[in-house]
């Protein structure tokens, strides 16, 4: 097979196996006749895919009865928006904590529907960390408290999240299903389903449903979370062949051995070139300090912009992709998802390791 290493930042590596399968019931899903993108979505048998991915998130997550899963479009980029229109008023205030330039983004959408207050942010440092220092256990009518779990493009992500009296929001767009999560801790999660998911297109939003019930009720039907909970997603069309997709990848995962084998893999894996980075005598140097470290957006610089074109480039030659950093930070960022494999760490890792002996 020619595929390649794929460290892609998103849009990024499927399993074969769930392509594989995608491939086999392409022409004809279930006995339909008819690929699962030609279903109505009002068919029992698109009805199927839908509840089943649903079903299986909630398993392998174990998200309690008290919660709703949601299946909307729009991206994480919509959320933004979403979450302060649903949840922010004119009595209370939106807390953000600032580890990145998604936070960033989050944050200046909220800025347009009410007040907000940054809690901490570690911008000076150029988000090398995850903030440590602040209090919020007593925040003043909070409308809620939003943080980023993983931050994508620096390779920071949170290991303890806050204790808050507030409402818990995480956008875990690149590090959900990576690990075990006590989802009681938050109130609204929400993540892009193209790193660990499946494909673009579906927006995964967990959300407890005391919460869904205190939202603005001025806000436009297809944004209302209200909306999506009381339809099962199915309000309008649906993005079905994503869905389809996601629930292959959950599937996936639960043959693996679920969440706790995947976490187990995902630490290996960062841990194999964190120490390729460690052993490196300086050549490679980690942008996230150590505590704050991701494991799934490894990010490292090399001693000058020529060696990193240079690394990218060889890095290609030798069927690894999608290693530059972005621009922000510069440098390489290795992105290794769950369907990135032990192997491909491996091959990076020791890549690492001949391109730095060939430069002496
Ligand atoms: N949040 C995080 C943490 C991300 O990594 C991204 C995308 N890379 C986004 C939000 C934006 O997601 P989307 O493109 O799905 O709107």
């Amino acid at each position: 097979m020619d595929r390649v290493y794929n460290f892609n930042a998103g849009p990024a590596a499927i399993p074969v196996e769930v392509l594989q399968k995608a491939q086999g019931e392409l022409l004809n899903f279930n006995h339909t006749g008819m690929s699962v993108m030609e279903l109505s979505h009002r068919s029992q048998a698109y009805d199927e895919v839908h509840n089943n991915a649903k079903s299986l998130l909630k398993e392998l997550l174990n998200i309690p009865d008290s919660y709703d899963v949601l299946f909307l479009q729009g991206g994480a980029s919509l959320q933004f928006a979403m979450i302060p229109m649903n949840f922010l008023n004119n009595e209370n205030i939106a807390y953000y904590i600032l580890s990145g330039a998604w936070s960033e983004k989050a944050l200046s959408e909220a800025k347009k529907f009410g007040e907000t207050n940054v809690l901490a942010s570690s911008k000076e440092s150029n988000y090398t960390h995850i903030p440590k220092q602040f209090e919020a256990n007593s925040l003043q009518n909070a409308a809620y408290l939003h943080i980023t779990s993983n931050n994508t493009i620096f390779g920071t992500q949170w290991h303890e999240f806050p204790s808050t009296n507030a409402p818990l929001i995480a956008d875990m767009s690149s590090d959900i299903l990576s690990r075990e999560l006590n989802i009681e801790q938050f109130d609204l999660i929400y993540a892009g389903a193209q790193k660990n998911l499946g494909p673009s297109g579906v927006t995964v939003v967990i959300i407890k449903k005391d919460l869904i019930e205190k939202a603005n009720k001025n806000v436009p039907t297809i944004l209302s979370y209200q909306t999506h909970a009381s339809k099962n997603s199915l309000y309008n069309t649906p993005p079905t062949f994503a869905i389809y997709m996601l629930s292959l990848v959950l599937e996936w995962v639960k043959e693996q051995g679920g969440v706790a084998e995947i976490e187990r893999r995902n630490k290996q894996k960062a841990q194999i070139l964190y120490n390729a980075i460690d052993e490196s005598d300086g050549f490679y140097k980690g942008h996230a300090e150590k505590e704050s470290r991701s494991f799934m957006n490894v990010t490292f610089t090399l001693p000058s912009d020529e060696l990193t074109k240079a690394f990218v480039q060889e890095a290609k030659e030798n069927r690894l992709i999608g290693l530059s950093g972005h621009r922000s930070v510069g440098g390489c960022r290795a992105s290794i998802y769950n369907a990135v494999t032990i192997e491909a760490c491996e091959k990076l890792a020791q890549f690492m390791k001949e391109f730095r002996k060939n430069i002496k």
